[in-house]
Parts: structure tokens; C-alpha cells; sequence
């Protein structure tokens, strides 16, 4: 495609896959706008400030760093972000058991800490990720790098991936770690990773263990100084540099125009959107249906879609310092596979509740003041789907506490300064994430690659989409790549702007 004089572009949406966007469209020489319908940019890599206390509202640690550098060093800048590699990655306490588990990436203590219930781990480990790591080069270039013109495309693309890993795509992550490793600890330690797909390790398929491999081997996990929302900081302060506009509580609702391609859009308080192309970073499948008000992709037909659980998160200033967390700890309860199984698609919430507690304050000393601590809790629940009415929210969050304070040996209840939770229902109001649904669509094999609803639209050609629930899927690290693959459509279709 050549060059041409001037192309308008608005993107829906400012998640981190609608910056990125912005930021290598603008690059490329488009004139960008980005209509946002929450106050402030980030969407779910969003910030909560109360009282002196800094929350990172969603993630709190980056994997793949090295797609962060690509990003800023394709529009010709050094990554701003400073990141620090943890180690020991995370803790882990077992209901009845008062000591945690640190999950070190250097083998040789990893092995230590298990060492009573897990001899010659870290061979174990070592012939685990090496399979695990294998999948992962060999896909990661081939299959989730690329973008795909149909079924055959993606299939003949799956036939360069060598045979041998065809059992990882039918078996199930528990199975894979049954056959790794023998105490019940270090196999839910090894599954745990399928939660941040959003899902349990007893639905998610055994490629997924290539996630053990990016965590413990790879690149491991990063913090990032100053918190997380530095990296929408960073990105904000260049992307208004290169003129990029937005606007903020402004929500899409709906198709203004469009004669077989898209002339405009809509907002809730009736206002006409007009650009050249358009980029949906709000949800792919939902805003197909709901936006657009495709059949293929109504509420029955997303119902019945496979989503990733709902998050439960409740923010917490507390006064005082908790020796006992660090900065990422995992409460687990004593029926993995029952809780995993039931809980998630029931309407019931249980007593003993498995948890994600992240305290950035242990690390990052301006989010919180001095002698106390900033305390994120995330709790995996089901979504709207299954559990309409969370009215109860104060009831569950207090459970939880409760059980946080048992644990850590802590009294969080009396030294709590600040509290804010967020339901499903919250989740879904603030980012129009479908009912509740933490991570968007779920990642089965039925749900990936050229079947995951696609980064171009089916009817308007200048349409495009780009976040978690298109190519390549959620997570940070993964709605980067999501942006340089729309970009590349983009480049392809319209070229660069002189
Ligand atoms: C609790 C939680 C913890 C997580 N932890 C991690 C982690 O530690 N590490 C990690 O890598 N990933 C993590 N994730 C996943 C990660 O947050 C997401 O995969 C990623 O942020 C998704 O980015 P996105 O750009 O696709 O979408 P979003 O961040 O959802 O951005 C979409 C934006 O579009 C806006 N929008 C939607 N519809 C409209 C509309 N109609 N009009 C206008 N604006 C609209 C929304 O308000 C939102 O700002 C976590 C997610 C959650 C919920």
C-alpha cells in the first residue's frame, strides 16, 4: 500500500492495548484520537489513591518484559520503565500449615525450601521446563506472533510447530504436573499459573505450562519501581508529546454510519465520532455483539463462550507492618481440585476461600505512609453469568480479611485505615469487561489462534480490534503483541502516513 497524505484513527478504549496502538499508529504518522468512557487512562492496568495509600487497581507484575522494550524501541525510544526481577517470585501458604513455601527461581534454594516433601527438585524442575520451554520457542515466533487470513492459514502455521508437542494440546495442566511431581504442594504451586489465564488447572490444556517456563526460567516476573501504572504514565506523557488527543468519560454505544465501511460512531450522550479507521479496544467478542449487534455474537451466544473468572479485589490501608507477606503471597485452601471444580460456576461463595495478596508497599515506599502498608487482595470468583447479585460484597471481603488476619498473625481488621472493593459488577461497570469476566475470553484451544475472534473486522474494512480477547489473548505482555499485530493489518491496508 503506498503512502498518503493524512488518516484519521480512533480507538475505543485506553487499556494498554489501546495506547500501544496509539502509540505505533502515531508513530507510523496517523492522526489519533482515543475515546476512553472512564475517567482516567489504563483500563484494567489502572490506579486507586485513598488517604495517602497508592493501589494498583489490576496487575501487579509484568512477565515478557522484553515485548515492553520492543514497543518503546519501535517508535525510536529507550523503555522508561525501570523493572526489578523477583526472587523468590512469590510465597505460598497452605490452610494448617503456618509456614509459607517461597517459590525461588534459582533452583538450588528452590529445592532447599521442598526439600522435605519433594526430594531432587530441581531436577524435577529442570526436565518440566525444559519441555514446557521447548513449546514456548517453538511457538512463540510461528503461532502467537502472527497474524492469520483464515482457518487454513492458522492450520498450515500449527504444521511448521514440531509433532511432539500434540499430547501437551490434549492433555490438562494437572495431568502434566501429576506426571512432573509427586507431593500435592508442588503440584498446586506448578498449576497455580493457570489462574492467570484465568482459569483452573484442571480445564486449562498442558501448553499452557509453558507459562512455568516464562515465570521460572525465561524472563521471570518483574515489579516495577513506583508501581505499575508507570508504564500508563510513561506511555501517556509521550503519546500527548506526539499530539495524540483523548477523551475521557466518553463511551461508545453504537454505529452512527456506515455504507460497507465504518463512517462514524456514536457516544452515550448522542455525539458523532468521525475518523478514517477505528480500532475496538473494549472487549472483541462483546463489542461485536453489543456495539455492533452482530447475531454471531449476541448475549446467548457470548453466554455460552468460554470466559476467564470474574476478579473479586479489595483494597486495603493498613496501619502497620505485616513481616509475615511479602510482596506476592498466595493463601491456598486444602480442596484444590473440589474448590477449583465447583466454586467457579456456582452462585455459592465459599467459607474458605483461596486468594492473591499483593503488598507494592514492601517494595515501593510512596504508596503507602510511613509504618503502614497498602494490602491488594484478588480473589478468582465466578462471574455474572453464574453469580448475578453482589450485594454481599462487604460480607465476602470481610471473610476474606478475617481469614488474612488468622494467617499472617496480623489484626488488619482494627488497623484498617482505608477500604474500597470491587465486585464482578464493579469490574464490569468500569471497563465494560463481559459480566464481570477478569481477563476476557478464556483461552481453550477452541478459543485461540484463528478461532479467538480476529484483530479485523468481518464486515467493515476498516474496522480493526486490539486486547485481550482478540490474537494473541490476555495479559500484559500479550496485548503488546496484540498492538504491533494490529498495527502490522493497518500498515498493510493503509501505510505509512507522510
Ligand atoms: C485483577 C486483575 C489482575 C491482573 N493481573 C495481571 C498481572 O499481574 N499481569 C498481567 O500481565 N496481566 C494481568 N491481568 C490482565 C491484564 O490486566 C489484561 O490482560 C490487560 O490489562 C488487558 O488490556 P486491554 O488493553 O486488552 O483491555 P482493558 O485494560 O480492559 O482496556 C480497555 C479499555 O476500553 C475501555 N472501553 C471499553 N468499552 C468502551 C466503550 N464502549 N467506549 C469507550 N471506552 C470503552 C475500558 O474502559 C478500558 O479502559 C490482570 C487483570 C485483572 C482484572
Amino acid at each position: 500500500m503506498k503512502n498518503q497524505n493524512s488518516k484519521t484513527a480512533i480507538i475505543i478504549g485506553s487499556g494498554l492495548g489501546g495506547l500501544s496502538t496509539a502509540l505505533r499508529l502515531s508513530h507510523l504518522g496517523y492522526d489519533v484520537t482515543v475515546i476512553e468512557k472512564h475517567s482516567n487512562p489504563g483500563g484494567r492496568l489502572n490506579q486507586l489513591k485513598i488517604d495517602g495509600f497508592t493501589f494498583d487497581v489490576g496487575p501487579s507484575f509484568m512477565s515478557m518484559t522484553y515485548e515492553l522494550d520492543e514497543l518503546f524501541n519501535s517508535v525510536g525510544i529507550k523503555n522508561p520503565i525501570e523493572l526489578e526481577e523477583l526472587d523468590p517470585l512469590y510465597q505460598v501458604y497452605f490452610e494448617n500449615d503456618s509456614r509459607p513455601y517461597k517459590i525461588w527461581k534459582t533452583l538450588s534454594k528452590l529445592e532447599e525450601e521442598f526439600k522435605d516433601i519433594e526430594p531432587n527438585l530441581a531436577a524435577k524442575v529442570e526436565k518440566y521446563l525444559s519441555k514446557a520451554g521447548e513449546f514456548f520457542h517453538d511457538t512463540e515466533d510461528k503461532v502467537v506472533k502472527s497474524n492469520y487470513e483464515n482457518v487454513v492459514d492458522y492450520i498450515l502455521k500449527l504444521t511448521r510447530v514440531p509433532l511432539k508437542h500434540l499430547p501437551y494440546l490434549f492433555r490438562k495442566m494437572w495431568t502434566e504436573v501429576e506426571r512432573n511431581f509427586e507431593s500435592e504442594q508442588v503440584r498446586v504451586i506448578f498449576s497455580l499459573v493457570a489462574f492467570f489465564l484465568g482459569s483452573t488447572p484442571f480445564q486449562t490444556p498442558a501448553i499452557y505450562s509453558l507459562l512455568n517456563y516464562t515465570e521460572m526460567k525465561h524472563d521471570g516476573y518483574w515489579k516495577v519501581k513506583g508501581g505499575m501504572y508507570r508504564i500508563v504514565e510513561e506511555l501517556m506523557k509521550i503519546l500527548k508529546e506526539r499530539g495524540v488527543k483523548f477523551i475521557f468519560n466518553t463511551e461508545i454505544v453504537g454505529i452512527a454510519n456506515s455504507n460497507g465501511k465504518l463512517n462514524s460512531l456514536i457516544d452515550r450522550n448522542g455525539k458523532i465520532w468521525e475518523a478514517d479507521i477505528f480500532i475496538s479496544n473494549s472487549d472483541a467478542a462483546a463489542f461485536r455483539g453489543m456495539i455492533l449487534g452482530r447475531k454471531k455474537f449476541s448475549e446467548e451466544k457470548l453466554d455460552k463462550m468460554d470466559w476467564t473468572l470474574a476478579p473479586f479485589t479489595i483494597y486495603l490501608g493498613v496501619k502497620g507492618k505485616i513481616d509475615s507477606l511479602m510482596h506476592h503471597n498466595y493463601f491456598l485452601g486444602s480442596n484444590f481440585r473440589g474448590y477449583a471444580n465447583k466454586i467457579f460456576t456456582s452462585s455459592i461463595i465459599p467459607q474458605k476461600p483461596y486468594y492473591y495478596v499483593n503488598v507494592s508497599s514492601k517494595s515501593n515506599s510512596e504508596c503507602a505512609p510511613v509504618g503502614c502498608e497498602n494490602i491488594f487482595i484478588l480473589c478468582p470468583v465466578p462471574d455474572r453469568r453464574y453469580k448475578n447479585n453482589w450485594d454481599d460484597k462487604e460480607e465476602i471481603a470481610d471473610n476474606i480479611i478475617k481469614d488474612l488476619s488468622r494467617r499472617t498473625n496480623f489484626d488488619i481488621e482494627s488497623n484498617t485505615l482505608v477500604k474500597e472493593i470491587y465486585s464482578p459488577v464493579d469490574w464490569e461497570k468500569m471497563f465494560n469487561l463481559y459480566k464481570g469476566s477478569g481477563l476476557g475470553l478464556a483461552h481453550g484451544i477452541n478459543q485461540v489462534g484463528a478461532f479467538r475472534p480476529k484483530n479485523k473486522d468481518e464486515i467493515f474494512p476498516n474496522l480493526y480490534y486490539v486486547g485481550a480477547s482478540t490474537t494473541p489473548g490476555t495479559g500484559l505482555p500479550m496485548v503488546i503483541i496484540s498492538s504491533k499485530l494490529v498495527t502490522e493489518r493497518i500498515k498493510a491496508d493503509y501505510g505509512i502516513i507522510q
